[in-house]
C-alpha cells in the first residue's frame, strides 16, 4: 500500500512538495460491512485547495489534517467484501476516497457505479458523469435562467477546464444562441471551438479581453457562467446586460487569497451589478443532492448520444498526484484532470 500524506497548510500557492508519499500496510482481514477495495481513478480538484487550510472558509468543507492521507473523490473496484449490497469485482465511488492505492472502507459510504453508461470509461465518474458534470449542468439550470429560443449569449470562464467546457456546451444544448469561452492558452480556445461547439474563445493571457469580449458578444452577455472571479470576472460582468444572470459557480483565481467566499466585487463593478439588476446568487452543488440521479442519468445520455464532448488530462500513478494537483490549479489541464492509480 502507497498513501499519500499532507505536509503544509495555510497561504500561498500549491506545490508538489506539499504532499508526502509513504509506504505502509493495511489489516489482513477486514470486518462486516466492510471492503477491501483497488483504486483506479483519483480526482484532484480546485476546492482541495481550502482544504489545506485549516480554516477552509467554508462549512461544508473540513481540512485536510497535517500527517494524515489525504482524500476526495475515487473510483475503484471491490477486491474483498464483507458487506452485503457488493460484491468482488464491482466498481464503486465515493466523495471521501482515501488517496491510497488499496484501502478498506466502510461498504455503506460506497456507491456502486454501472461502467455501461459511460461507455466503460470509469473516470467519467468523478468528472462529465460526476460532480462536474452536475456542477456544469445544475449551475445553468438553477441560476443560468436560459430559455429556449431567448437568444442569449453565455460567457464561460476557466472555460476549457472540467465544469467550464460542459458548462459551454449545456448552455448550448439548454437554449442559448451563442457561447464564447474564455481560457489560459491557445490550445484551450482552439478546442473549445473546433470540438466543443463554442463560437469563440478568448485567451486571456494574450491581448485585451475586454476588447475582444465586445467585439464576441455584440449583443452584450445574458449569462455568465464565472469559474474564475477576479479581474476576468469584472470585465465580462462590465458588459452584461440589464436583468442578466451570473453563475456562481467558483473563484479560482481568488483562492490562494485570504478573502471571504464568495470574495466581493469592486465597488464600482457591484455598482454596474446593481444598477442593471444582474443575479450573482452562490451556487453549490452538494445543495442539490435531489436533482443528482436524474442529472447524472441526463449527463450519461448526452455523452452516449455525443452532444457532451469530453475531454481529460491523465497522470500516472499516485507518487505524482501532488504535482496534477498543483498542474491542475495553475491551468495545466485540458477538460478533467484525472489521476490514474492502477490498471
Ligand atoms: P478546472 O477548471 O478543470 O481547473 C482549474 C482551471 O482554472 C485551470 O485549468 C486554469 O485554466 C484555471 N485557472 C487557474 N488559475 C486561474 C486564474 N488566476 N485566472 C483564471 N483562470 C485560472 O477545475 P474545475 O474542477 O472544473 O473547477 C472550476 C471551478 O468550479 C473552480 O472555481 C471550482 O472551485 C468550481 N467548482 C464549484 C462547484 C460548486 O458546487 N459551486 C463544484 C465544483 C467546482 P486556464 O489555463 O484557463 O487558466
Amino acid at each position: 500500500l502507497f498513501d499519500f500524506k499532507i505536509i503544509l497548510g495555510k497561504n500561498g500557492v500549491p506545490v508538489a512538495e506539499n504532499f508526502r508519499l509513504e509506504q505502509s500496510t493495511i489489516a489482513d482481514t477486514i470486518q462486516a460491512g466492510q471492503v477491501r477495495v483497488k483504486t483506479l481513478y483519483l480526482s484532484v480538484d480546485p476546492y482541495m485547495r481550502c482544504r489545506m487550510n485549516e480554516d477552509t472558509g467554508s462549512d461544508y468543507l473540513q481540512p485536510w489534517q497535517l500527517s494524515q492521507v489525504a482524500d476526495g473523490g475515487g473510483v475503484g473496484v471491490v477486491e474483498e467484501s464483507k458487506h452485503d449490497n457488493l460484491a468482488v469485482g464491482d466498481f464503486v465511488t465515493s466523495f471521501t476516497w482515501p488517496w491510497q492505492t488499496v484501502a478498506i472502507l466502510d461498504g455503506s459510504l460506497l456507491q456502486k457505479l454501472v461502467p455501461q453508461l459511460v461507455n466503460g470509461r470509469l473516470s467519467y465518474f468523478l468528472g462529465a458523469a460526476g460532480i462536474t458534470g452536475l456542477t456544469a449542468l445544475l449551475g445553468v439550470r438553477e441560476k443560468g435562467h436560459v430559455a429556449v429560443g431567448a437568444n442569449q449569449t453565455m460567457v464561460v470562464s476557466g472555460a476549457a477546464g472540467a465544469c467550464g467546457s460542459l458548462a459551454g456546451q449545456i448552455g448550448r444544448l439548454e437554449g442559448c444562441s451563442r457561447v464564447v469561452g474564455i481560457a489560459g492558452t491557445d490550445e484551450k480556445c482552439s478546442i473549445l471551438v473546433q470540438e466543443m461547439g463554442f463560437d469563440a474563445a478568448i485567451n486571456y493571457k494574450k491581448g485585451n479581453v475586454a476588447e475582444q469580449l465586445r467585439e464576441l458578444c455584440p449583443g452584450g452577455v445574458d449569462v455568465y457562467f464565472d469559474n474564475v472571479g477576479g479581474d476576468i470576472s469584472d470585465t465580462v460582468i462590465s458588459q452584461m446586460n440589464q436583468n442578466s444572470h451570473i453563475i456562481l459557480c467558483g473563484q479560482i483565481s481568488q483562492y490562494n487569497k485570504d478573502v471571504p467566499y464568495p470574495p466581493p466585487l469592486p465597488p464600482d463593478i457591484e455598482k454596474i451589478r446593481k444598477e442593471r439588476n444582474i443575479t450573482r446568487e452562490r451556487f453549490l452543488v452538494l445543495n442539490y443532492m435531489d436533482k443528482h440521479q436524474a442529472s447524472v442519468l441526463q449527463l450519461c445520455q448526452w455523452i452516449q448520444e455525443g452532444k457532451l464532448k469530453v475531454r481529460e488530462t491523465t497522470v500516472e500513478g499516485l507518487a505524482n498526484i501532488g504535482a496534477a494537483f498543483q498542474s491542475m490549479m495553475s491551468g495545466g489541464n485540458i477538460g478533467k484532470q484525472i489521476v490514474s492509480v492502477s490498471k
